[in-house]
């Protein structure tokens, strides 16, 4: 007796060919029926035997790609309906969405070989792509996906593509992004305000001579423009920092090929792996000591010992880079602290004084993202996300909450970035940058409103940092006063806590949880300014166990910029301050002291002592990005051999750890003839030897970190050292242990621990 039944599959199971794959088991099982996508996942009807319907519900579940997502499935009774065949049919419009978004997808392998395939269709076709491949959520203008919803829209499928797309056994059956030379996108290159007259593969060719000659280019990629030149060539490098106003920021450098990659940089396995993977991010690599191919190294990663490597994740890059045939200077298309730019004019305009030449094509990019940058500890190869974006942005799994409410949480401040919970699953947006400039202000915006018009929610609760002066609580206090929303403010270091506790799931284990969360500044409960906190998780309350010993924090943001200040500020030792006085003029010297002496605020920010140790060694003077003294520091550290530095113990052995006998400590020995290197790694050193301190006068043994001085993979390693088989330790792991992850603590800080009675405000 034939039955028909519906089957609903829930989770990340667009664009990604799932329609597809049911299409071809229900063939193989003679199954006829109907499939298509609709606002919670893929919804199948299918007539038959019931015991043959069975296996294919089974054989659906195992559904090979690894990228699907799989959160439900159900398989229900439904009245008896005839089907002639089995189809993909049309997604239902105009319901509310309960999906997660597909991510763009690196070139695979069989488009790859395509593009390079001199008599296929696709042959140098930089928008090649298929069910497996290429962009999603930058062309994503709505969902379900379908190419109706996307840039795709405008350009129907040639009579060649459409047979592709129609013809079941084909691998690009059912491909909302297919496309061609003949009914798709194409590039073309523009200098002096003229188009040039080249066409297809002409195009890469030129820009690459033009890169040849020195020239600075602007290129059009899959989900934003990127800036590029020879990265062998240092005066273009160095012109390129001039006009983007980056004076020592590091650039990352897109390789042709892993040989290329392998000639210049160390690169483990693992990392290989993940420049080869589906998100294909940015990986900070370590530099060879005699490298086989010589680059502008001095100019691309200043006093750094390590370079941000790309390898080509999409036909434009693939084309272009293997036109040029060696590495390239490939930088995010934005001027210094501005968010990524993704339409051809507003690049023309604003990009018009740093690069030489545009290379653009005609798709337009909907949701504008840079690129996921992520580096590996030297030795115990952990992997720690720096940014946060193309490729697993806006999606985010498996967070533990449960909550009938729908939830807003608008992120720090220098690192922003926005989560909500809007229907039963949980987003997190993409690094979105530093909200002081008005450009990323009105993108974090546009952001903000472009998820929430996807999903037509208003929140119920929004949530913000305790921070008075962050743009982001007032546009959270706006947003919450416009929806009629509670709102609540949650301090910025507990959120950084149960973003990590979140992480790892540790909210209903019966461990206490020590949260070691040490950065740059936060605003803390008590006014001051925290950055080197230590709490204890208990039963779903965070509570302040202890932090670095208050210092007086002088001269607002100045500080946070020019390392000598945080130095001046932190230390009262004559000597020191003889040796220092030296970096400043006299009436700076009489007005940073006056500061000094009135100031009533008081910081435990670690980030600063970072600050102030690369001062007192001469490493870095001035912050012209965050973090960046702190990663120098890091660099000179590595150069060190590790048995010479030891911790100063004696500076811990209360637990405590007083940024002023640190300070005079380092002088002291940097005075007796030990070398920065050694000196930067005993700083660390020490650090780590505080954490276990602490650990052992509270008795704890589970450990977890957050902040962004974790960013510190060689801090990283040696507590992991340290840690032995002692104590179990918890890192981010998905997420950036900086202030991007903070708007998901938020979240989960608000979803999962007791709110003390002077804490519920707003
Ligand atoms: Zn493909
Ligand atoms: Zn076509």
């Amino acid at each position: 007796m034939k039955v028909t039944r519906k089957i609903t599959i829930c989770g990340l199971v667009q664009g990604i060919g799932f329609r597809p794959f049911v299409h071809q088991v229900a063939d193989r099982f003679h199954l006829k029926g109907e499939v298509c996508n609709n606002e919670k996942g893929v919804q199948i009807l299918v007539t038959g035997d019931q015991a043959v319907i069975d296996d294919f519900y089974n054989e659906l579940l195992h559904y090979p790609y690894e990228l699907a997502r799989i959160r439900s499935f159900k398989i229900e009774p439904h009245p008896l309906q005839k089907f002639t065949v089995f189809q993909i049919v049309p997604s239902p419009e105009g319901k509310t969405l309960n999906l997660p978004f597909t991510p763009d997808m690196a070139i695979c392998k069989k488009c790859s070989e395509e593009l390079e395939d001199p008599s296929n269709k696709r042959f140098s076709y930089p928008f090649t792509a298929c069910v497996e491949c290429g962009q999603r959520w930058a062309i994503a203008a709505d969902y379900p996906f379908e190419r109706a919803h996307t840039s795709y829209r405008d350009h129907p499928m040639c009579d060649s593509c459409q047979h592709e797309y129609t013809t079941l056994k084909d691998r690009r059956y059912h491909a909302q992004t297919i496309s061609c030379p003949e009914c798709g996108f194409y590039c073309w290159l523009e200098a002096d305000k003229q188009p040039l007259a080249v066409t297809g593969e002409e195009v890469f060719k030129e820009a690459a001579e033009k890169l040849q000659q020195g020239q600075i280019l602007a290129v059009k990629n899959s989900s934003g423009f990127l800036l590029c030149c020879d990265a062998s060539n240092e005066t273009s490098v160095n012109q390129l920092r001039t006009r983007k106003h980056r004076p020592s920021k590091p650039f990352a450098v897109l390789f042709p090929d892993m040989e290329q990659v392998k000639e210049v940089v160390h690169c483990a396995e693992k990392a290989a792996q993940e420049l080869k993977g589906r998100v294909s991010p940015i990986v900070i690599l370590p530099m060879r000591k005699k490298p086989e191919r010589q680059l502008a190294f001095t100019a691309l990663a200043p006093n750094l010992e390590h370079l941000g490597v790309m390898i080509p994740y999409n036909g434009i890059l693939k084309l272009l880079a293997a036109a040029f045939g060696a590495p390239l200077v490939a930088t995010s298309g934005n001027l210094h602290a501005m968010p990524v730019i993704a339409d051809n004019q507003e690049a023309l305009s604003k990009l018009a004084e740093v690069a030489d030449v545009f290379l653009l094509h005609n798709q337009y990019i909907i949701n504008p993202q840079d690129d996921t940058v992520v580096k590996f500890t030297p030795k115990h190869h952990r992997q720690i996300v720096f940014r946060r974006s193309r490729g697993l942005a806006p999606n985010y799994f498996d967070a533990p909450y449960t909550t009938e409410k729908k939830w807003v949480a608008m992120g720090g401040e220098l690192k922003s970035a926005i989560a909500m919970i809007p229907n039963s699953y949980l987003y997190i947006s993409q690094y979105l940058g530093a909200l002081g400039s008005l450009e990323t202000y009105t993108r974090y915006h546009a952001v903000l409103q472009r998820l929430q018009s996807m999903f037509r929610f208003t929140p119920d609760i929004v949530l913000a940092d305790k921070h008075p002066a962050y743009q982001s609580r007032a546009e959270g206090k706006k947003l919450a006063g416009k929806s009629g929303a509670e709102f609540q403010l949650i301090q910025h270091h507990k959120a950084h806590f149960a973003a990590v506790l979140a992480e790892n799931n540790l909210f209903d284990q019966p461990h206490d949880v020590l949260g070691v969360v040490w950065d740059g500044t936060g605003y803390g409960d008590d006014g001051q300014v925290w950055g080197g906190e230590f709490f204890r998780y208990e039963d779903h309350r965070i509570s302040r166990l202890s932090h670095l010993e208050y210092f007086p924090w002088i001269a607002g943001d100045k500080m946070a910029v020019e390392p000598r200040v945080a130095l001046l500020a932190m230390t009262d030792d004559p000597e020191v301050l003889k040796y220092l006085s030296e970096e400043f003029s006299r009436e700076e010297w009489t007005v940073y002291q006056k500061l000094k002496e009135k100031n009533t605020l008081r910081s435990s920010s670690m980030g600063r002592v970072f600050d102030a140790v690369a001062a007192l060694l001469k490493i870095c003077h001035h912050n012209s990005f965050e973090g960046q003294a702190a990663m120098q520091l890091e660099a000179l550290a590595e150069k060190a051999d590790p048995e010479e530095a030891v911790a100063w113990n004696d500076l811990v052995a209360d637990g405590d750890l007083n940024p002023a006998a640190l300070i005079s400590r380092v002088f002291n020995e940097l005075q007796q003839g030990y070398s920065p290197e050694v000196l930067a790694m005993s700083f660390l050193k020490t650090l780590g030897r505080f954490i276990f301190k602490v650990a052992e006068n509270y008795h704890f043994n589970h450990l977890a970190f957050s902040g962004g001085v974790f960013q510190n993979a060689i801090l990283t390693d040696l507590v992991i050292d340290e840690a032995g088989n002692n104590y179990k330790l918890y890192f981010h792991k998905e997420l950036s242990p900086n202030d991007e992850n903070t708007c998901f603590g938020q979240l989960m800080y608000a979803l999962n621990c007791k709110q003390e009675e002077d804490e519920v405000s707003g």
